[in-house]
């Protein structure tokens, strides 16, 4: 593989699902191999390149592959189906040109490291004779489920009233599984998460953005099938082992954030005060919920700050912004991890992405969950009974959690009974996310071992 006169180890190309949720943690791997002599080259869609923040001193390469929506990205499609559909015809087409062009340009690619959502980009990787590297965004108990239903092992439609025992996992209960599950054949998903492991045998790694630790009994037990590697937390270095230096942000934003105003306000709030309220990048919040949540924070006894994205604001009730400025700070986006390491928050309340859970557990700060739909469900179920590091909020029949139960959660959280607990639970995870990407950790290895094969 070793290419003569080049200044690096190897060249990889690194493929996220268009999303914030997905280029932030293989962003961040990215620079993990970068610090270990890798050149990575990350391939953002055309319209996300145009629209995107970037920090003008990335050590990563961007470059550019087309998803067929290079003017009004995913909103501008049909429909999800469409998008995705047009996402793989186009997309296998301009990923095999730009490997092309490094070939062209005398850096040619030695792996692929690609998506979990995208398995058509093994494709890609087997047509050019490249390592073909499947990366997860979503945890591996999660994956684990996709993976029992796409290989029959688990029959749906779920009954109500099972009870879901696979390896390695808790038993679950149907509304604990990822929502395309659960809700199989309601609507049409999003994406067809299960078609994820169609190919994922012939991939010569399977990584996950989790660690070892956080989910060792299912990690040994996919350990089994596939060539698998931890290699999380995925946050930027200086929140957990500082090894990388200058690593403080993911680098891309996807919306802009209004640091200087958040910062600012939380600096003027006394430690353990605030609420941080968010539902990350994507999720459509119905607005009976969104009511819910706004009073539900006005008539608790903490100020707020609560991320509502630009689409979403027309749900507010009126002149709430207004009405609640003494206590609440609404923006459209946040810097989300310096506001969660900042000493004044006292909890958060989350869709229970996993970026976001990864981020909160590695600053050890309690959560509230209130999730939305795909993996959000099970993430939330480990947050509070596996993890211990939060409290879920109990919806009502209509799937609405009411404000008095997000008051009573934020509550419970803050100055609780279970408290203590969560937080003591919080600290350990906090250390041992540390521990897994610091010096001779788990995921540090790991990442070690990748690097020797690609060298
Ligand atoms: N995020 C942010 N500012 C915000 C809200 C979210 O920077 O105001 C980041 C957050 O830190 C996380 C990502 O966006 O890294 C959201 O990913 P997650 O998996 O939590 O949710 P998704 O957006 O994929 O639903």
């Amino acid at each position: 593989m070793e290419t003569p006169n080049r200044a690096y180890k190897a060249h990889v190309l690194v493929l996220p699902y268009p999303a914030q949720g997905h280029i932030n943690p293989m962003l961040q791997f990215s620079k993990r191999l970068v610090s270990r002599g890798v050149k990575a080259t990350l391939a953002n869609s055309v319209y996300i390149s145009k629209s995107m923040h970037k920090d003008p001193i990335s050590t990563i390469d961007i470059d550019t592959f087309s998803d067929g929506h290079d003017v009004g990205g995913y909103d501008s499609a049909e429909s999800p189906e469409a998008y995705l559909t047009k996402l793989r015809d186009v997309g296998s087409q301009t990923l095999a040109s730009l490997i092309e062009k490094f070939d062209g340009l005398g850096r040619p690619v030695d792996a692929l490291i690609y998506d979990g959502f995208l398995p058509w980009a093994l494709d890609v990787a087997n047509e050019f004779g490249i390592l073909g590297v499947v990366f997860f965004t979503q945890t591996c108990a999660v994956n684990s489920i996709y993976y029992h239903v796409h290989e029959g092992l688990l029959s749906l439609p779920l009954s109500p009233d099972s009870t879901i025992l696979l390896p390695g996992l808790p038993p679950l209960e149907p509304c604990e599984t990822p929502s395309s599950v659960y809700t199989y054949g309601l609507y049409p998903s999003f994406i067809d998460l299960v078609n994820q492991f169609c190919n994922v045998d012939k991939a010569d790694w399977v990584l996950f953005s989790t660690f070892y630790v956080l989910e060792e009994e299912v990690v040994d037990w996919m350990s089994k099938l596939w060539r698998v590697r931890t290699i999380g937390p995925t946050l930027p270095s200086m929140y957990l082992d500082q090894q990388l230096k200058d690593d403080t942000d993911y680098g891309i934003n996807l919306f802009k954030p209004h640091s200087t105003v958040c910062m600012n306000w939380l600096n003027a709030k006394p430690s353990g005060s605030v609420v941080y309220v968010s539902f990350g990048s994507m999720a459509e919040v119905e607005p009976e919920q969104m009511e819910e949540i706004a009073w539900g924070l006005n008539q608790s006894n903490y100020n707020f700050l609560w991320v509502v994205r630009a689409t979403e604001e027309a749900k507010l009730p009126n002149n709430f912004i207004n009405d609640t400025a003494e206590k609440g700070l609404v923006v459209t986006w946040s810097p989300q991890l310096e506001v969660l390491a900042h000493e004044s928050i006292g909890c958060f309340v989350t869709h229970c992405g996993f970026n976001s859970i990864l981020e909160a557990l590695s600053l050890g700060v309690p959560m509230v969950g209130v999730p939305y739909w795909s993996d959000q469900a099970t993430n939330a179920k480990f947050m509070e009974d596996v993890w211990g590091i939060g409290i879920r909020a109990k919806m009502d029949d209509k799937g609405i959690v009411r404000r008095e139960v997000l008051e009573a959660c934020m509550k419970e959280m803050i100055e609780g009974e279970k408290k203590n607990e969560v937080k003591m639970n919080a600290m350990k995870w906090k250390k041992l996310a540390k521990e897994a990407v610091g010096d001779g950790g788990s995921s540090d290895k790991n990442i070690d071992e990748f690097v020797a094969e690609l060298a």
